[in-house]
C-alpha cells in the first residue's frame, strides 16, 4: 500500500510513488515549509489542497494527479512558481524545528525531486479546467477555504475540513 502522485500527460512519464508514511511526512514538509510563503487565496487553496491528502481517514487513498490541482489559467505563472518555491522551502527544511520529529531528508528529497519534475512539466495547457470549480462546488460553507483560511495554532499550517494533517499524522 502506499500513495501515487501522477501526471497524467503523454509525454510524460514521472510519477512518484511513496510509502503511507512518507506521504504523511512529504505533505508534513510542504505545508510547514510552504504555508508561510502563501499570499493569495489561489496559493492558500493550492495548499489546502494539499492539506485535504491528509490520510486520517483512509491509508493509501492520498494519490492524486497534479491535473486535480486548483489553478487558474489567470494566475498560472504565479502559482506553478510559488508551488516551486514551497518545493524549496521543503528542500531547505525551513521551519521543520516545529515538526516533533525529524524526517529523513535523503528520502524527503527525492520525493521533492519528482515532485518539482512534475510541477515543472505542468504548462498552463495541461490546466484541466474543471477542477478548480470541481473542487471548489465541492466545499460546505464551513470549509476552511470559505471561512478565511484557519491555520493550525501550533504548526501554523493551513487547515483543510479534516483539521491539521501535521497534528493528525
Ligand atoms: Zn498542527
Amino acid at each position: 500500500m502506499g500513495n501515487i502522485i501522477t501526471f497524467d500527460k503523454n509525454d510524460t512519464a514521472v510519477s512518484l510513488s511513496m510509502s503511507n508514511s512518507g506521504t504523511d511526512v512529504f505533505l508534513n514538509v510542504l505545508l510547514i515549509s510552504g504555508s508561510p510563503l502563501a499570499e493569495t487565496v489561489d496559493q492558500k487553496r493550492l495548499l489546502v489542497f494539499l492539506a485535504e491528502k491528509d490520510q486520517i481517514v483512509s491509508k493509501g487513498c492520498s494519490g492524486f494527479d497534479i491535473t486535480e490541482l486548483p489553478l487558474a489559467p489567470d494566475t498560472f505563472n504565479e502559482d506553478k512558481a510559488f508551488l516551486i518555491s514551497v518545493i524549496n522551502a521543503a528542500r531547505e527544511q525551513k521551519n521543520w524545528a516545529l515538526l516533533d520529529y525529524t524526517p529523513n531528508a535523503d528520502i524527503i528529497n527525492r520525493y521533492l525531486d519528482k515532485f518539482e519534475a512534475m510541477i515543472s512539466a505542468f504548462t498552463v495547457h495541461d490546466i484541466n479546467k474543471t477542477a478548480l470549480q470541481d473542487w471548489l462546488s465541492d466545499k460546505d460553507s464551513d470549509d476552511p477555504v470559505n471561512c478565511g483560511f484557519p491555520r493550525c495554532r501550533k504548526h501554523g499550517v493551513f487547515l483543510s475540513f479534516f483539521g491539521c494533517q501535521i497534528c493528525n499524522s
